[in-house]
C-alpha cells in the first residue's frame, strides 16, 4: 500500500478514519493527529507494515517507535505494569505521557517497534481522532512523528506533507495539535522509580542522564530545519530570521505575551516558516527552562546542534 506517489488527504471525520483504518488493516501508513505532534501510523503487530514507517521516514533501525494503545488494558498486553506504572497511566492516559516498561516475552508486537531493547515505549493518547482509531482497529499503532528522520515535527497536516507526501498512503487532517511537542517519556524501574528520558506536555519524575543509553532516538541532532540555528538571541544579526518570545519581538513569535503553552503549541509552526524564509540563519529568543519550557528548549537545543 505504501510508495504509492499519491497521498490522500481526508478530513479526521468518521468517513476519514474508516479509510484510515481500511488501509492500517492492510499494513499501509496513515498520519494521523494527536494532541502532542502528528503521528506516522502502522499497525504494531505486522513486521511488515513497522518496517515501512521506518523506510518512509528514512528512520534508523536502532530508533524504538512508541505503541499507542486504547488504554491501560491493552497496554498491559505488551509490557509489564509494576503499581508504579499503574499509578502512572491510571493519573494520566489518555494524554501526553509515553511509559517505557519492561516489555513482556509473549507479545505478538513486531520485534522492530522496540529496536531489540527488553522495553516497551506506550502511550494512550487524547486527540479524538487517534482515540477513533484506535477503537475502529483491533491491533495497536505503532506511531512516531511523522517526518522525515531528523527533520521538524509536524503539527498539522501541511506539515506532514512537506516531507512525507507520496511516501505514505493518507494523512487524516485534524487541524492543528494542541500541544505541540512530542509527548513527555518516562521509564518505570523495577525499584518503582520514575526518570525522565524526555521532557514533554507533563512534568513527571526525576531528570535522568541517561536519556542517551535509554532512548536511542534522543539524537543530538533532531527536529533539524536545515539551516544554522543560534539560542538565547536578544536581536536579529542581519542575516537572521528571528523567532521572539515575549519582549523579543522576532519576524514571527511563539508568543507575545510569554506564555509557555502556547509557545510549545507554536514551537514547530515557527521553525517551518523559519525554514521557508529566505534568510540563511536562524535566532530564536530565550524562553525560561521551567515547565513545558524544558521541552521547548530540549527540542530548540537539537535543533541548533
Ligand atoms: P518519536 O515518536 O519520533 O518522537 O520517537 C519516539 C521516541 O520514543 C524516541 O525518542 C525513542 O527513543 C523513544 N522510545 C521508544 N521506545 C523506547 C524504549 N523502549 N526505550 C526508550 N525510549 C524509547
Ligand atoms: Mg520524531
Amino acid at each position: 500500500m505504501s510508495g504509492k506517489n499519491v497521498t490522500e488527504v481526508r478530513l479526521a471525520d468518521a468517513a476519514g478514519i474508516a479509510e484510515a483504518a481500511r488501509i492500517l488493516e492492510s499494513g499501509g501508513l496513515v498520519a494521523v493527529p494527536t494532541e502532542t505532534v502528528y503521528g506516522l501510523a502502522a499497525r504494531a503487530d505486522s513486521a511488515e507494515a513497522v518496517a515501512r514507517i521506518y523506510a518512509a521516514k528514512g528512520r534508523p533501525d536502532f530508533n524504538p517507535l512508541i505503541v499507542h494503545v486504547a488504554g491501560v488494558e491493552q497496554a498491559a498486553r505488551y509490557a509489564e505494569f509494576s503499581p508504579e506504572a499503574i499509578t502512572l497511566a491510571e493519573a494520566h492516559w489518555p494524554g501526553p505521557l509515553t511509559l517505557v516498561l519492561p516489555r513482556r516475552n509473549d507479545v505478538t508486537l513486531a520485534p522492530a517497534v522496540s529496536a531489540g531493547l527488553l522495553t516497551v515505549a506506550l502511550r494512550a493518547p487524547a486527540h479524538p481522532a487517534m482515540r477513533a482509531l484506535l477503537a475502529a482497529v483491533n491491533f495497536p499503532l505503532a506511531a512516531p512523528s511523522a517526518n522525515r528522520s531528523g527533520f521538524i515535527s509536524p503539527t498539522c497536516a501541511a506539515h506532514v506533507l512537506a516531507s512525507l507526501d507520496g511516501r505514505i498512503d493518507m494523512v487524516l487532517d485534524g487541524g492543528a495539535t494542541p500541544a505541540g511537542v512530542e509527548s513527555t517519556i518516562v521509564a518505570v524501574r523495577a525499584d518503582g522509580s520514575v526518570e525522565e528520558l524526555r521532557p514533554g506536555p507533563l512534568q513527571i519524575g526525576t531528570r535522568g542522564e541517561g536519556a542517551s543509553i535509554e532512548a536511542p532516538g534522543q539524537l543530538a541532532s533532531h527536529y533539524a530545519p536545515g539551516k544554522p540555528v543560534r539560542l538565547g538571541a536578544l536581536d536579529a544579526g542581519p542575516d537572521e530570521f528571528l523567532i521572539g518570545f515575549g519582549p523579543v519581538e522576532g519576524d514571527i513569535t511563539l508568543s507575545a505575551g510569554g506564555e509557555l503553552a502556547e509557545a510549545a503549541a507554536r514551537l514547530y509552526a515557527c521553525l517551518h516558516e523559519a525554514a521557508r524564509a529566505p534568510h540563511p540563519r536562524i535566532a530564536v529568543a530565550p524562553v525560561p527552562d521551567e515547565g513545558v519550557g524544558r521541552a521547548i528548549n530540549d527540542r530548540l537545543r537539537r535543533a541548533a546542534a
